[in-house]
């Protein structure tokens, strides 16, 4: 049985895809906070979605205060990284991991490198890369220049968020169980849904669109 964590980070591509159907629309642009699966942003690509999604902020590295990936720069040109040295990170093999086609690339120059102690602990630093790597960066440069998506996002999801925990209580969900849970959830987003409506239109004016 997979999680709720693991089905919560599988959801973004279905949810957008039913939003945009819903909407009737050929495009969608969806923001999200981090912690989605790269495979759904790669789902929300090639489903022609846009999606605006933070990278994780933690790396073992950058915890252990050493570089992070993020200074490690790719050349597709060329298929390597240039290090925090100058040096290059050639391809060297590729592997499949949990279903993920991975690259591996690193240089032979760590072992004389006087940053080695700032880059890693190993023979050499390894740096790793998905083949779709491509379609993170390009979300990761879309997001870079449109900083105003993630305050849309907090604008748009916390004040629910923040009104449906203040209904609920401070309690947990009354039902157990994945199902249960997201039947109950829904039911919540319904009422806030429909609350939210009759505030916008009135109560008249929703029930004429109800029945229209
Ligand atoms: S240890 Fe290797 S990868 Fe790291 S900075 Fe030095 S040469 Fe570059």
């Amino acid at each position: 049985m997979r999680s709720p964590t693991s089905v919560q980070t599988e959801q973004l591509s279905l949810m957008a895809k039913q939003a945009r159907e819903a909407m009737a629309s050929d495009t969608l642009s969806v923001v999200a906070d981090r912690g989605y699966f790269k495979s759904e942003i790669l789902a929300c690509h090639d489903a022609n979605i846009t999606a605006y999604v933070p990278k994780p902020m933690t790396s073992a590295a950058k915890a252990d205060g050493r570089f992070n990936n993020d200074a490690f720069i790719y050349d597709s040109a060329k298929n390597e990284y240039t290090c925090p040295a100058g040096e290059a990170l050639i391809w060297r093999f590729s592997s499949i991991e949990k279903g993920m086609r991975l690259h591996r690339y690193w240089s032979s120059k760590c072992q004389g490198c006087t940053l080695k102690l700032q880059c890693t602990p190993s023979k050499q630093r390894r740096v790793r890369r998905w083949e779709h790597e491509a379609v993170l960066e390009e979300m990761q440069n879309r997001l870079s220049n449109a900083p105003e998506m993630m305050r849309v996002r907090k604008r748009t999801v916390e004040d629910p968020f923040g009104t449906l925990k203040q209904w609920m209580g401070a309690t947990h969900f009354l039902t157990r169980r994945l199902p249960g849970v997201g039947a109950e959830m829904s039911l919540n987003v319904l009422a806030y849904n429909l609350k939210r409506v009759m505030n916008i239109l009135g109560t008249n004016n929703l029930m004429k669109a109800m029945s229209a």
